[in-house]
């Protein structure tokens, strides 16, 4: 598209985007909210008078993510394979749970921070994610779900909360995902409240430190290892901005009361699950009002790191729980769709390859 994408637009860009074009800039609520409608793809279908569509259309045009696969699982996660307007396809996946639906969302289409255990990794870097593209897979979804009536109630209730832990690492693509985040919190749009929008980082501290200010949303870390050494093995990203860094990071995020940073700890057979991992991981949480998720890894041929046994899961859970910290054991859903990161975007490629 060579004319602007209006979804790429805040609701204030918007309002300067029309005036920089002479047309009526206290349209912009209306038009707004319009693109923030599941099934709404071309300017034709606005609500505007037909010389206004008309002028806008000359200089603007709307995008929109097409499905190109939906796999389902057995527990009722929907995995998208969507594809961009450039061929490249990124995925999202619906997470149902008791009466919540929870969408995760990718941000880059690939990843360029290398983690070890990561499928969308080996994809490596293909590029960042426009404001459009992001906010494109909740409107996509939440056509599939309208379409299959798979919600009753408001648009905004179709979706209960939004995660950033799909492909590619959030933080990278911080102004894009700056204005996404806008858009999808905006009153006059689908009104994700700060409670509802969670974005993972893999440790880009900079850009963490820098994230309350611009904006308001629950945090996540994914840590996966309690001491330097073995994270910078599974994840690159720690020689650059070391644990110790990232935990004063979050010590300093404001939360809001009773609010708490999810730490996300792979669990890898024989490499980070032994008692003394899990003892120092609740060192160096200490003072971090936080909650821990231990995600056992889901194996896979291209990935040589095995799964720990349920008991040495539950050893692990123990330790933490006796240090005082809440934490669950979370097996990732939809395991027969490969729901995990990156697993089918991975085999698209190769089967393309
Ligand atoms: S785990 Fe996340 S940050 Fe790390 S390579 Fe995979 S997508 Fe990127």
């Amino acid at each position: 598209m060579n004319n602007t994408d209006l979804r790429d637009l805040t609701k204030t860009q918007l309002t300067d985007f029309l005036h920089s074009l002479s047309l009526p800039p206290e349209r912009a609520p209306q038009i707004f909210s319009q693109l923030q409608r599941p099934g709404l793809h071309n300017i034709e279908q606005l609500e505007l008078k037909k010389d206004l569509r008309k002028r806008l259309g000359a200089h603007a045009g709307l995008s929109r993510l097409r499905i190109k696969e939906i796999e389902i699982s057995a527990d009722g996660t929907r995995k998208y394979i969507l594809r961009l307007a450039d061929g490249l396809l990124i995925e999202s996946v619906l997470i149902p749970g008791r009466g919540r639906h929870t969408l995760c969302l990718s941000s880059q289409a690939g990843c360029a921070m290398g983690c070890k255990f990561c499928l969308t990794a080996g994809l490596g870097f293909k590029r960042n994610l426009r404001p459009a593209e992001i906010v494109g897979q909740v409107l996509a979804v939440m056509e599939d779900m309208l379409r299959n009536k798979m919600r009753n109630g408001r648009l905004r209730e179709l979706i209960n909360n939004l995660v950033f832990m799909g492909m590619g690492e959030p933080l990278a693509n911080y102004d894009h995902l700056l204005t996404a985040l806008h858009i999808l919190m905006d009153q006059q749009g689908l009104e994700f409240t700060r409670r509802r929008i969670t974005v993972s980082t893999c440790g880009l501290t900079p850009a963490l430190q820098r994230l309350p200010n611009a904006v308001k949303v629950n945090l996540a870390i994914s840590l996966h290892a309690a001491d330097n050494d073995l994270r910078n093995q599974l994840m690159p990203v720690n020689r650059r901005y070391p644990l110790d860094d990232l935990l004063a990071a979050c010590r300093a995020y404001p939360l809001p009361r009773k609010g708490v940073i999810l730490f996300a700890y792979l669990m890898l057979k024989g490499i980070n699950d032994q008692p003394a991992a899990a003892r120092a991981l609740a060192e160096k949480l200490t003072g971090i009002p936080c909650r821990i998720n231990l995600l056992p890894f889901n194996e896979s041929r291209e990935l040589p790191y095995k799964r720990p046994g349920g008991e040495t899961i539950n050893e692990f859970r123990t330790i933490l729980q006796q240090a005082g910290y809440t934490t669950m054991i979370r097996d990732s859903r939809g395991g027969d769709i490969s729901a995990a990161c990156g697993q089918l975007a991975l085999r698209e490629a190769k089967a393309r390859a």
